[in-house]
């Protein structure tokens, strides 16, 4: 059976920086990479936060390279999903990839948050591809002169109805309060730019249409009438859910984030956790990538405890 000093879950800024820094401490950290390879940075555009990047940067861009300068040290990556895992024994951790066990002295979980839905019932899966998307970056040049509609009042649905001016004629933007969450520059860019309607206090009650999706109805959140807007496509940019699924109850959770115990520990001592799968709160893939260095020389310091190293 496989054993590893170091195995990272995930592959997004979290995971590899921590891949980077593992790699550089000599650990030979082996990076498995999940459903999604590079994580969320993948669906979005220019990222114009990340400290040095004075223009030009894409999610992609940023991830490739990442990965590259995580390899260039030696990390090893591969395009695995780990589908259970058992550390029940903290001296030996279990992880599955389907029929395959690999067992380790320490793990790194930087495995991130997935996209909510609306959850409005069956209607909502039979339009997903048919208009119905929560990927603008993917799906958007779908949409060119066509009307879409972008679900949110957060960064990420502002960043969508932004990216998706560039295609779509008319972008509205359906906000369930009477304010938005996004932060004052997003909030300002999306309010100056023509091609985008903000309707305010409404929220998705049903998708509508024939083979694909015609028309979204929306209810008022004050006054509870209902309406139907003509759209081509929605897209949702409504949050995230932290991917712990995998992870039964190995791991000690807190309202569904990995609850962190001190610095970057869980509540097993072998395992660390990095990135947005244990952070309610900022989300931010700079934040993500310094919780990756973090969790290395946690993972670095605890396994130089070991007696066998
Ligand atoms: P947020 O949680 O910040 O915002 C979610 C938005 O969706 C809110 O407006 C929320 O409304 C709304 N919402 C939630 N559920 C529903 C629903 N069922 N129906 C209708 N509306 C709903 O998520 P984001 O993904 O936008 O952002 C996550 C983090 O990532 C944030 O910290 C953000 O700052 C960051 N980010 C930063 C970017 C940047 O700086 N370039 C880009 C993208 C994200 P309500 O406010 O009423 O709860």
């Amino acid at each position: 059976m496989q054993h590893e000093k170091l195995v990272i879950i995930g592959s997004g800024p979290a995971g590899f920086t921590a891949a980077i820094y593992a790699a550089r401490a000599d650990l030979n950290p082996l990076v498995l990479e999940g459903k999604q390879p590079g994580g969320q940075l993948m669906g979005t555009t220019e990222i114009e936060n990340w400290p040095g990047a004075t223009e030009g940067l894409t999610g992609p861009k940023l991830m490739s390279d990442l990965r590259e300068q995580a390899k260039k040290f030696g990390a090893r990556t591969e395009f695995k999903y780990v589908e259970r895992v058992d550390f029940s024994n903290s001296d030996k951790l279990h992880l599955w990839i389907g029929e395959e066990e690999i067992t380790a002295d320490s793990v790194i979980i930087a495995t991130g948050a997935s996209a909510r839905w609306l959850n409005l019932g069956k209607g909502e899966e039979r339009y997903w591809g048919k208009g119905y998307s929560a990927c603008a970056t993917c799906d958007g040049a779908f949409f060119r002169g066509k009307t879409v509609a972008v679900v949110g009042g957060g960064d990420s649905a502002c960043e969508e109805a932004m990216f998706l001016t560039k295609f779509a004629e008319k972008v509205y933007q359906l906000v369930r309060r009477d304010e938005m969450r996004a932060s004052k520059p997003m909030q300002q860019r999306v309010l100056d730019n023509p091609k985008i309607e903000v309707i305010w206090n409404t929220a998705p009650s049903n998708l509508k249409g024939e083979k694909i999706l015609e028309s979204v109805e929306l209810t008022d959140t004050q006054t509870q009438e209902k309406q139907d807007l003509k759209i081509d496509g929605l897209f949702v940019a409504i949050g995230h859910t932290p991917n712990t699924g995998f992870l039964g109850e190995s791991v000690e959770l807190d309202r569904g984030f990995i609850k962190v115990t001190d610095h970057t520990k869980t509540n097993v001592k072998s395992v660390f956790v990095a990135g947005d799968v244990a952070d309610p709160h900022y989300q931010q893939a700079v934040v993500a990538a310094g919780s990756g260095c973090k969790a290395a020389l946690d993972a670095e310091d605890y396994l130089s405890r070991l007696s066998r190293y």
